[in-house]
């Protein structure tokens, strides 16, 4: 006969574990207050804080006690990524990453080498909502959100592969992989806080750009968060009718009201805003809309960027030709626009957001 005690035992086993905290996700403030709640002291959340940014384990924080280090191991984890593939670019300039989220997702994120440092350009969403027509991010639609955590996971994961090829820590962020940054306000900006906290990572807020397809409301309330990072607009058109070819989102917001809200965000943070402009054979590269182009953009400060397109089997488009590219912004020039055209980093890696994964994708 079996004894009671024993089903009592067997269905307390089956209790699910307690599912811990991500200490990635959360805020000096929040680590502070839950360490109050298990009985700890305020002052110990900073020591843990500053830890979990050098990316030290909890075993290894030496300044709390023994007892403190299970109760975080028992009751946090501090978030990681699995690398699922690495591809180096020929110049040894662009790294692209496919990490593995803890609920089987997958995303990609880039470093960049440049003169100034090292540019993680990291993913907001897995997927993305606004079906861009150029971009490969957009083929399955938006599968979900990112958690403040989980882009900081791809920072420091990154980090990590990084200091063993040599390279240094990244130094500048640009959320522009996959997703639209906007579209996951709340933990977009716990993210830009979390990144920027001086007892953290330390980033300054200018070396962080933020890119977004052109959501009106939410780029004036970012405008109003009065952030001093960079506003990068994927422009990618001078008039409703090109963009709406090419971007969903055209049908909501006009240029004309992406522009205002541009300007709104100058105001209030004193910031050049950047316009992205992809260049597609035939479809928006006629000097004609670079003359339109720079009527819009006439009396603040910005700069225009144009990009290459990054030809790829999702997008079934084609780049401009060197010459269009060169004429259109030099209509851009002889305007009195500030304008360049964007390296073309990481071709040969599939560098452009969203590829990397339709191809592994495409393969399992
Ligand atoms: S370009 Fe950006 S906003 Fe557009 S579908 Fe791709 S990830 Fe989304």
């Amino acid at each position: 006969m079996s004894n009671p005690s024993d089903k009592t035992e067997t269905r307390m086993n089956k209790q699910p574990e307690k599912r811990r905290a991500d200490l990635l996700n959360m805020s000096l403030e929040e680590i502070k207050s839950d360490l109050v709640s298990l009985g700890e002291e305020h002052y110990r959340g900073d020591q843990i804080y500053q830890w979990v940014y050098r990316d030290v384990a909890f075993d290894e924080m030496t300044n709390l006690s023994k007892s403190l280090r299970q109760k975080l191991a028992q009751n946090y984890i501090i978030g990681t990524l699995k690398q699922l593939k690495r591809l180096i670019s020929a110049d040894e300039h662009t790294i692209k990453y496919l990490y593995l989220l803890s609920d089987n997702n997958i995303i990609e994120c880039v470093v960049m080498k440049y003169r100034h440092g090292n540019t993680i350009c990291l993913s907001t969403q897995v997927g993305c909502a606004m079906g861009c027509s150029f971009c490969a991010s957009a083929t399955g639609g938006l599968i979900r959100q990112l958690n403040a955590g989980e882009m900081m996971a791809q920072v420091l994961e990154s980090n990590r592969d990084l200091a063993k090829l040599g390279w240094n820590p990244v130094s500048n962020v640009v959320l522009m992989g996959s997703g639209e940054p906007l579209d996951n306000y709340e933990n977009t900006m716990k993210f830009i806080h979390q990144i920027h906290h001086p007892k953290g990572y330390n980033m300054s807020y200018r070396n962080i750009t933020l890119s977004t397809c052109g959501l009106v409301p939410k780029m004036r309330a970012l405008a109003d968060e009065g952030l001093n990072i960079n506003l990068a607009v994927s422009l990618h058109a001078s008039n409703d009718n090109v963009r709406k070819k090419i971007m969903k989102v055209a049908n909501v917001y006009s240029i004309e009201e992406i522009i205002d809200a541009s300007r709104y965000f100058y105001a209030k943070t004193g910031r050049r805003i950047t316009f992205e402009y992809v260049m597609i054979d035939g479809v928006n590269d006629r000097p004609e809309l670079a003359a339109e182009l720079s009527q819009l953009l006439y009396g603040f400060p910005n700069h225009v960027n144009l990009i290459p397109l990054n030809e790829n089997k999702q997008n079934k488009k084609k780049r401009s030709n060197n010459t269009a590219i060169r004429e259109f912004m030099s209509v851009l020039r002889s305007y009195g626009i500030n304008v360049t055209i964007r390296r073309e980093m990481g071709s040969d890696i599939q560098g452009a957001c969203g590829q990397l994964k339709a191809d592994f994708m495409e393969k399992l």
